[in-house]
């Protein structure tokens, strides 16, 4: 059997949305579970609408989330001459033709089309054209596309697709600038590149009747089809902005792990007994194409978050340590590390939370919890301040050893530890909620600690 070859082709108008994203891990799966090669092909034919630093940030998302293309980056834009040569050709053998329709034949012959309720499309009038070409038009070229009959191919997702040939006209394969069309270069490179399976997103599903005429002019090798349905927001309109997706590195700012993109993607149109988990390993061991679900899949926040929280916890703390540089957390003491990040590892779902809580429990509270703070009493304030003594000469040095600290004192002073614990939550971190008390004061160490309740102990009148 031939090598799988597939290629991720994007457009570089914009970011790298999480649904190419799917597309891409999808067609990499295909080919590097089988030991076949997946390539990067950008699609930067239309100057006007693609820009560089759009195929930087493609690139840039690429690796991020570690998604390795085989060989060179294919650039659309660089191959002019191939796509020329192969217009040319089919010119030279026939199979296409100059049309030198004006744009007031057109727009006539829509009209006419329009009062007869018929659906706009070329009428061939150039087809077969003979005489001598007007001077005043540049054409465009036009392939001829079967006149009758069917084109069909069985599609690896959805079956068998059957079009009517009279559903596809001589469409145009260069402008009358020269330039060649989007159709056209798609076949052209899928050929030359090899590419043997395409898995694409179904809104290209109209697409591929042309391209398999464009295929079958050069006598070209048709490869197999994936069309894969959109993904869905919650409401079941196609996804957007609006529920809350973005471009790939969008994730990574707000704090979401490459692993947990692409296990959240690859559940997005594939499935594989009742898993949930898979890293990209699990994924290119387990993924089959013929397991690409025929009906679309929906975007689901709350799992994306709780993968997420999933790939955190698995996260070594050192290698968290490193990614929460971005987010303007420093160099910890590994103590300390590990037990501040042991404990908010089970409270945040995003790298962005996890700096945030790591930046509240070292910022001293502004305020105390109206609540809570309700509750103290003059009792309050004698606990608070013997327990200022007590661990004067206490060792707070370790985790252990502050449990214990917490422990004797309750029991020295014959008060019930949730008292304690809730009057040193208010005083160090300021409201319900949040790690450990014991955590925290391991991680604010003793001085930073004391200032804390000694705030509170004033505050209680
Ligand atoms: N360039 C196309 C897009 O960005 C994809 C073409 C294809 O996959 O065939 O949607």
């Amino acid at each position: 059997m031939s090598k799988v070859i597939t290629r991720f082709a994007p457009s570089p108008t914009g970011h790298l949305h999480i649904g190419g994203l799917r597309t891409a891990l999808f067609s990499y799966l295909h080919a590097k579970s089988k030991n076949g090669k997946f390539c990067l092909r950008i699609e930067d034919t239309d100057m006007a609408r693609n820009s560089q630093e759009a195929t930087k940030a493609i690139i840039e998302a690429f690796d991020w989330v570690g998604l390795q293309y085989d060989g060179e980056v294919i650039y659309q834009s660089q191959r002019f001459d191939i796509y020329k040569k192969y217009i040319q050709q089919l010119l030279d053998e026939n199979k296409a033709y100059y049309c030198y329709m004006s744009k007031e034949e057109l727009d006539s012959l829509r009209k006419e089309q329009e009062a007869k309720k018929q659906t706009p499309r070329y009428d061939n009038r150039y087809r077969d054209f003979q005489g001598t070409p007007p001077s005043n038009i540049s054409p465009v070229v036009r392939i001829k596309a079967p006149l009758n009959g069917i084109i069909e191919f069985e599609d690896g997702v959805k079956g068998k697709m059957v079009f009517q040939a009279s559903e596809v006209d001589d469409f145009i394969i260069a402008r009358s600038d020269g330039s060649p069309t989007y159709n056209f270069v798609v076949a052209i490179d899928d050929a030359l590149m090899g590419i043997t399976d395409v898995i694409r997103g179904d809104d290209h599903l109209s697409n591929t009747p042309k391209q398999i005429v464009v295929y079958n002019a050069l006598g070209f090798k048709i490869p197999k089809f994936y069309h894969v349905p959109m993904i869905l927001g919650p409401d079941g309109t196609k996804l957007s902005k609006r529920h809350g997706a973005m471009g790939v590195m969008e994730y990574k700012d707000a704090g979401y792990l490459p692993q947990a993109i692409l296990n959240f993607l690859v559940r997005l149109g594939w499935s594989y007994q009742n898993e949930e988990i898979f890293d990209l390993k699990d994924m290119l061991e387990k993924f089959d194409a013929n397991d690409l679900n025929s009906s679309p899949s929906s975007y689901n926040q709350e799992k994306f978050l709780w993968l997420n929280q999933h790939y955190i916890k698995q996260t070594p703390n050192e290698e968290l340590e490193i990614l929460l540089k971005d987010f303007g957390i420093h160099h910890f003491q590994k103590d300390t590390r590990d037990v501040l990040f042991n404990e908010i590892k089970n409270r945040s779902q995003t790298l962005l939370e996890f700096s945030n809580q790591i930046k509240a429990i070292f910022e001293a509270p502004k305020e105390f919890d109206s609540k809570m703070f309700a509750k103290c009493d003059l009792q309050t304030k004698e606990i608070l301040k013997d327990f200022l003594c007590f661990i004067e000469s206490h060792n707070l040095d370790s985790l252990k050893t502050i449990q214990e600290t917490l422990y004797s004192f309750t029991e020295n002073k014959n008060i019930k530890i949730g008292t304690l614990m809730q009057n040193l939550r208010l005083a160090l971190l300021g409201k319900p909620g949040g790690i450990g008390i014991a955590e925290t004061l391991f991680v604010l160490e003793k001085q930073e600690s004391a200032n804390r309740i000694k705030k509170l102990i004033d505050s209680i009148h």
